[in-house]
């Protein structure tokens, strides 16, 4: 392999707990966010100066919800303020009251938007090797009291679809699909968005495709477009009637030029992230005590995330050791979902919230990684960052005895 040299030499670091130079100079953040053509960008912010028409169903919006709804194959695209707002617009406008059956491995939004509704949620175990709500277990979970399934395709990995819809027919369960993570994915030659009575995005500045803030409700039926578009919209049906409790979830005319600005570039965005996820799928190969997440080969991915698993036995160091030592090397990296969504103080006194009958989640946390990947990463950034892990293990006594993780 080319660079072997420097590979060696790289290992025989001293890692920066135990008092050597930091890997990098200055931190590498877990992602940053894609920047827009500049003039791009600015042409489409004078037109809207110079229009005055800042928000409430602009052109700009329209355009970007026609954009996005051909790139994903979706009946229709309505932007959303953001990814917890669509949450909350998409449980509404499916009428869902009572229970929710959910994932604890989560961004909390996902959660908080189901309490935030006054609805309560009922947690399930996932599937180790996917990462995602387990279809049996939303079998067993579900009661007379359930409305709806919530479950979140995981780093862009598709839940597995075709089980929960079995699932969710015998139960008479409506589905909302927290897609946050899953821009452009597809699955058995279908859009991810295909599955689901709805599913949503988020737009946020840390999401593999944004506009700085915002998000998306997809959908199929006009039916449902016209309930999403009242309920963004304060519920207002004309100038005589405002129908149900509809809420601000519009988006901006400003946030939807950098999303149209930033459009274009998107598959070079994942080109980028492929090849970079490519790289550090080599360079992992065969560390011993790495594992990793499991994607169905009938998909096509969009290179979201890069999260390892650790094994702290077979790779000499724990989750919490390495998150540590890591960033001492000024390599950010972040522990996405630690702790669970189920552990917050607000539901952990739920019986579903109970450790006991979330192992595997439980389990995952407590090993789970993410690693820097966005576009702009260099590949030798990725060599450096492997370097650094192997180093750490290289130097795995000395750093255990040095990295307190008050666990
Ligand atoms: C980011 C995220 C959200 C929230 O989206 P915002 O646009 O930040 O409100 C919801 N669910 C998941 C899984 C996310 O990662």
């Amino acid at each position: 392999m080319a660079g072997y040299r420097t590979t060696v030499l790289r290992h025989k670091r001293t890692p920066a707990v135990l008092g050597g130079a930091p890997a990098f100079s200055a931190p590498i953040y877990v992602t940053r966010p894609r920047l827009p053509n500049e003039s791009d960008l600015f042409d489409l912010i004078r037109g809207l100066l110079r229009s005055r028409w800042l928000t409430n169903d602009g052109a700009l919006v329209r355009a970007l919800e026609e954009r996005l709804r051909s790139r994903l194959g979706a009946g229709f695209c309505a932007a959303i303020c953001n990814g917890t707002t669509a949450l909350q617009v998409a449980l509404r406008s499916l009428g869902i009251d009572g229970e929710v059956i959910t994932t604890p491995f989560t961004f909390p939004a996902t959660v908080h938007a189901i309490t935030w509704m006054g609805l309560t949620p009922v947690f399930c175990d996932i599937d180790p090797a996917s990462y995602n709500i387990d279809a049996d277990a939303i079998d067993a979970a579900a009661t007379g009291r359930s409305r709806a399934v919530l479950p979140v395709h995981v780093f862009g990995n598709p839940c597995d679809v075709n089980a929960i819809e079995r699932v969710t027919a015998r139960h008479g369960l409506r589905t909302v699909y927290d897609c946050a993570h899953a821009f452009g994915v597809s699955y058995r030659g279908r859009p991810i968005t295909d599955w689901g009575d709805l599913s949503i995005l988020s737009l946020h500045a840390t999401k593999l495709f944004h506009t700085v803030e915002g998000g998306a409700i997809v959908g199929r039926t006009a039916a449902l477009l016209e309930r999403v578009a009242l309920l963004r919209n304060f519920g207002i049906v004309n100038e005589e009637e405002v129908r149900g409790i509809g809420i601000n979830g519009k988006l901006s005319e400003l946030h939807a030029a950098m999303g149209l600005a930033m459009l274009p570039s998107i598959d070079d965005e994942i080109a980028q992230r492929r090849q970079l996820t490519e790289r550090y799928l080599q360079r992992i190969d065969g560390i011993p005590g790495i594992r990793l997440q499991r994607f169905p080969v009938d998909m096509v991915r969009n290179y979201a995330y890069f999260t390892i698993e650790v094994d702290t036995d077979a790779f000499g160091l724990s989750r919490d050791q390495l998150h540590k030592a890591l960033r001492a090397e000024n390599i950010m990296v972040r522990k996405y979902f630690s702790p669970l969504a189920s552990a917050n103080h607000t539901y952990r006194d739920l019986p579903t919230a109970d450790p006991s009958y979330l192992p595997n989640a439980h389990r995952l946390s407590t090993r789970i990684l993410s690693l820097p990947l966005y576009g702009d990463l260099q590949l030798d950034d990725v060599d450096r960052i492997i370097d650094a892990v192997l180093a750490l293990q290289a130097a795995a006594s000395g750093v255990r005895r040095t990295v307190s993780t008050g666990q």
